[in-house]
């Protein structure tokens, strides 16, 4: 048996860097962590403060943290309220294990709605002023900001995340050795794919950083579709597009030295007009590129149906109407948890279901225009 060879003094097989005898030594015999236990430091994971900014604006940093909404609350989210809530998954650990992992769309408040401690008073206010206090023209500077949004979302997420690792590393405490290799295996997975995603993220953030530095946003791409209405979906998130919505293949995600194109999906009312807008940078325009004009080849009537299912299908910081939930067929409901499912299940392979065409009817404010802003976009066929 293994434990019969390897020394007390020995590294531990586990890959911690810490003695057999102070880590997995044992492990079989220890207390296993308790559910309060797990729940506090999740909690304390997502709610630390730091400010997003670059880190040449920190001394600029005043005020506490706070807690920012990616979808703004009074113009969009109220929009789409009822009664002071929205639904939308919470990301709690209480949640994950109350639902046993399946996504349920619960209600939650808009003050909590989208909210995450990433940036500073000051930060949030100045940054995003272009967003929150001018109506929506889809400036190069605009569209930025909503992609560096979702982006800042994304980086934070991914950082608390490793942050999880001596959580995650205790979770066989109490078990056989059989499944504490099993643990101990998927750990060391999902710590490599993990740190290949904050490479990732921090190649791509140094293209935001530069960009609000020098006040140049000629770097920013989007197409925006807007709508007589405030969307009832309304999303902020950033994804590694692997498929086109023609369901090719467009990047490759396992290859860990590769570096990934990011693409950004906001929706929000202005006060105006509704918003959805697919933004990221030049340097991710090779894979996004691809994406968009396999969107805008397919027929007028087929965008809003499959950028509906393309917001849950990707995101999970997704907030719905509860009245347009309502006033959709079960059929319809079923269709989009589904989507939805995938998005947040680890043992499903990737696939283009529910991108490459409408699945369904859905009922939906009437899309006014799209625009394609800064980009070398071909609408050829
Ligand atoms: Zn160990
Ligand atoms: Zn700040």
């Amino acid at each position: 048996m293994y434990d019969k060879k390897i020394g007390r003094n020995d590294p531990c097989w586990c890959g911690s860097q810490i003695k057999y005898k102070k880590c997995h030594l044992f492990r079989d015999k220890q207390e296993p962590m308790k559910h309060w236990e797990i729940n506090r430091e999740f909690n304390n994971v997502n709610s630390r403060k730091k400010c997003s900014c670059p880190d040449s604006f920190n001394e600029s940093c005043t005020g506490n943290v706070i807690r920012a909404h990616t979808v703004p609350k009074t113009s969009s989210l109220k929009a789409i309220s009822d009664a002071g809530h929205v639904l939308g998954l919470k990301m709690s650990y209480e949640a994950i294990r109350k639902n046993r992992g399946r996504p349920l769309l619960e209600k939650i408040g808009i003050n909590h709605a989208s909210t995450f401690n990433g940036f500073c008073k000051y930060h949030d206010d100045v940054i995003f002023a272009p967003l929150e206090k001018e109506s929506f023209v889809a400036s190069q500077k605009q569209c930025f900001l909503l992609a560096y949004r979702a982006f800042a979302r994304e980086y934070y997420a991914i950082v608390g995340a490793q942050e999880l690792s001596t959580l995650r590393h205790g979770a066989d405490k109490g078990k056989h050795i059989e499944a504490q290799f099993d643990i101990q295996m998927n750990n060391f997975l999902y710590e490599l794919g993990n740190r290949a995603a904050i490479e990732d993220l921090n190649y791509h953030k140094s293209y935001f950083d530069s960009a609000l530095e020098n006040d140049d946003f000629s770097t920013a791409r989007a197409v925006i579709f807007t709508f007589d209405e405030a969307p009832p979906v309304m999303v902020c998130g950033g994804t590694n597009p692997d498929f086109d919505f023609d369901g090719n293949p467009v990047q490759d995600l396992m290859d860990l030295m590769k570096r990934t194109d990011n693409l950004s999906v906001t929706s929000y009312y202005d006060g105006e007009k509704g918003i959805i807008a697919f933004s990221w940078l030049e340097n991710s325009d090779e894979t996004c590129c691809k994406v968009m004009s396999s969107l805008l080849h397919k027929d007028r009537e087929e965008y809003v149906p499959i950028i509906i299912q393309y917001m849950f299908k990707n995101f999970e910081n997704v907030f719905v109407s509860p009245k347009w939930w309502e006033s959709e067929s079960e059929t319809n409901r079923k269709i989009l948890m589904k989507l939805f499912g995938d998005n947040i299940s680890t043992n499903i392979s990737p696939n283009a279901n529910g991108i490459t065409k409408p699945l369904s009817v859905y009922n939906f404010p009437q899309l006014r225009d799209v625009i394609t802003v800064g980009s070398p976009l071909s609408t050829e066929p």
